[in-house]
């Protein structure tokens, strides 16, 4: 395992205790240090880059206080930039003036979109809505089926194509019309929140965009939510990217936190995105699931 970011700047500066404040050298070395860590987290270069030199200007005119030595004190300045480019404040969902909220979710198969779907549904319904899931994604022939087990074990209702009609898996369907027509299904049993389940592709491709895009256009969401597997580090930015260009996004959910990605996603595609990280999936469990916190994943990726 690697030493931990806190570690590591605590041994560059063990020389320092005492000293007031921190020279050029010092803060170089601590430079080395964060970049070092980062890249090990798997964040993306530009954005290492960018983070470095923000660390560096601010150690730079930074107070020595009293009450901190030096380690802490660039512990503390790491901590809050991190922090900031997280999002700073969790950023709750968007309900619509008017119900049924829509909320469309979005990404590669294998992210944990549909699993997601029916956590989220969970966690709406123990606040008091009233969900209802759509299965529009009928790529992957297994999705359907398994997004009415978990809506089943949610307690929610599902809205799906029936097999072997014309809107079924077996006929090719057409997820647009199943979003649509769901739509108008939740207004009539007063459901008050929608959330739409798409297809993803293991790999990023203009097929797979025009389809979201259009579920968009007619769904018209209060909110879409970019499903990603922490765990992809690296290719977690051309995927967000990606999607942010084809079809659009509101907000982040980091799927598989429970595994041991440090975190570099999520501050790759904070800072590269501007979207924030709402949600985290952490396990496989319906309740696996809660809300990000920008401060929480600071002190992963620190510590
Ligand atoms: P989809 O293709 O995007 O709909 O992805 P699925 O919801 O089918 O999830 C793909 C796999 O990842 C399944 O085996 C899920 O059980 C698993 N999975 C989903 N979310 C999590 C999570 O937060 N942690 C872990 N460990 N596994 C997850």
């Amino acid at each position: 395992m690697f030493a931990t970011l806190s570690d590591r700047l605590s041994d560059s500066f063990k020389n320092l205790r005492g000293k007031g404040r921190l020279s050029e050298a010092d803060i170089d070395a601590t430079a080395r240090e964060i970049r070092l860590a980062l890249l090990e987290a798997d964040v993306a270069l530009p954005v290492v880059k960018e983070f470095v030199a923000a660390v560096k200007e601010r150690a730079r005119g930074a107070e020595v206080s009293g009450a901190l030595n030096p380690a802490q004190q660039v512990i503390k300045i790491v901590n809050d930039e991190l922090v900031t480019i997280l999002g700073g404040e969790t950023r709750r969902l968007r309900f619509a003036k008017q119900a049924p909220t829509v909320i469309m979710l979005a990404g590669l198969q294998g992210a944990g979109k549909t699993t997601l779907a029916a956590k989220l549904a969970l966690w709406l319904k123990d606040q008091g809505s009233s969900p209802m899931l759509v299965a529009a994604d009928l790529q992957r022939p297994n999705a359907v089926k398994q997004l009415q087990v978990n809506g089943e074990r949610a307690g929610v209702t599902v809205f799906a194509p029936e097999p072997g009609n014309a809107q079924g898996v077996e006929h090719g369907g057409d997820p647009v019309d199943v979003a649509r027509r769901a739509i108008e299904e939740a207004r009539r049993t007063l459901h008050d929140v929608v959330i739409v389940d798409t297809a993803g592709r293991l790999g990023i491709d203009e097929e797979l965009m025009q389809q979201a895009a259009d579920i968009r256009d007619a769904v018209d969401p209060d909110e879409v939510l970019f499903v990603v597997d922490a765990m992809i580090g690296q290719d977690a930015v051309r995927t967000a990217q990606a999607f942010l260009d084809g079809v659009g996004y509101d907000g982040v959910v980091l799927t598989k936190l429970d595994g041991d990605a440090r975190g570099g996603a999520a501050l790759s595609i904070a800072k590269m995105t501007g979207k924030p990280v709402m949600f985290a999936s952490n396990g496989e469990k319906l309740t696996d699931f809660d809300l990000f916190h920008p401060d929480r994943m600071a002190s992963r990726i620190l510590d």
